[in-house]
């Protein structure tokens, strides 16, 4: 319910669109200000819709300054479709390792393959068949046909919604059904028409300029915290910054509690190699590398994410003894707040026979082999703590 008591999905279905001439003015004045200061990052610099693809699936809820050295590696190993597709999923997970949402490598792969081999190895230029790719949602969808094809088509993420409910003060929670919705609306009669049709388009007003624009002025300036309204093109304009309400808005999801875990991790190392148990296929963070975890039951039960003993390590022809603690490490997945007590153990290699049945399931890694790895982050976190940032 709003203030005034309404249910705020009637409101926000009525919320006016902005009529032509405002749209034209919002539209001119957020291009200007993008050309004239949008950051240079490595994807601006190439307009073809694989690099677009890439870089937007990366940047799906991960910072821009994470993202860049990731970007830069995958492009050198991987410079177009057929070499993505050609390539291992194993490789593929190996330069996303770190990255976090594995399951968005795993559908770029998947995609790869099937554009290939069903669209003639060419991006789909149709809506409808982009969406029909594995991982390929509205807002990918909307940034591939926008960036790369100048398609009048709309997108929303997070500073889209950020930088819409500001300026058109739009009251409901982020994430809801209400806010969707609107969102979506002020997106689609916003978005500039295709680029092949539009005289703007010669001055810089077009779809995938428009898109950039908005995603730039929420991460730049239009922050969740201490929005910069000064230095915005769009302040006169802007419902929230007029009713002095651009921090209260939008109005936050209601919060997920947070999950405390307690993990038991250790490091098992015979000469220089490192024993790594792979997780299990379908669950997450499915068939990559880890370091033998298992987790601790506490008073909130368990989150299942983990074994809670280490069969998979005993199966790898012993684990005994466990020895002193190396490290403890905090590390977060979404809401799981997780503390690893990180151990050394001993490891008997001469589990040969048990190895030759169970190498899928667990390996042992030359140290020169770990940075090609798919390794999960947490692993990568336990390595860097006990052996340097030499990954
Ligand atoms: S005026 Fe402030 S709140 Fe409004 S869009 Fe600009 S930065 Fe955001």
């Amino acid at each position: 319910m709003t203030r005034s008591g309404a249910d705020p999905r009637i409101e926000l279905d009525r919320a006016p669109l902005p009529d032509p001439a405002e749209i034209r003015w919002l539209r001119r004045s957020l291009c200007d200000w993008y050309h004239a200061f949008k950051r240079d990052l490595p994807w601006r610099r190439r307009s073809d819709a694989f690099a677009i693809w890439i870089s937007e699936s990366m940047l799906q809820q991960t910072r821009v300054e994470t993202v860049i050295p990731y970007f830069e590696r995958f492009m050198a190993r991987f410079k177009d479709l057929a070499a993505l597709a050609e390539g291992e999923e194993e490789e593929v997970l190996a330069l996303w390792s770190g990255l976090g949402y594995y399951r968005r490598a795993r559908a770029l792969h998947a995609a790869a393959r099937e554009i290939m081999e069903f669209h003639g190895g060419v991006f789909p230029h149709e809506r409808s068949a982009l969406l029909g790719l594995p991982g390929v949602g509205p807002y990918t969808a909307g940034a591939v046909l926008s960036m790369a094809f100048g398609a009048s088509e709309a997108l929303v993420d997070g500073n889209v919604a950020r930088v819409f409910a500001r300026v058109f003060a739009l009251e409901a929670p982020l994430r809801s059904p209400a806010l969707e919705q609107a969102l979506w609306r002020f997106a689609e009669a916003l978005v500039p028409a295709d680029a092949g049709e539009s005289a703007d388009a010669q001055k810089g007003v077009d779809p995938g300029s428009w898109n950039q624009a908005v995603m730039e002025l929420g991460a730049t300036l239009c922050t969740p915290k201490g929005p910069r309204c000064q230095l915005c093109p769009l302040q006169e304009r802007c419902e929230a910054r007029a009713r002095g309400r651009a921090e209260e808005l939008p109005i936050p999801a209601p919060r997920r509690p947070l999950v405390a875990v307690e993990l038991e991790m250790l490091l098992a190392r015979t000469g220089e190699r490192t024993l790594l148990t792979r997780r299990p296929p379908g669950g997450r963070m499915a068939g990559m590398w880890e370091l033998p975890t298992r987790e601790i039951p506490n008073a909130r039960g368990e989150t299942h994410l983990w074994e809670a003993d280490f069969s998979t390590f005993a199966l790898a022809g012993g684990c005994i003894p466990i020895g002193e603690e190396l490290s403890t490490l905090r590390h977060a997945i979404t809401h799981h707040r997780i503390t690893v007590s990180l151990r050394r153990a001993t490891f008997d290699p001469s589990g040969a026979q048990v190895r030759a049945q169970n190498e899928s399931t667990w390996r042992l890694a030359a140290d020169d082999d770990l940075a090609s790895l798919a390794l999960t982050g947490l692993t990568k976190k336990a390595l860097r703590a006990v052996s340097g940032p030499a990954l």
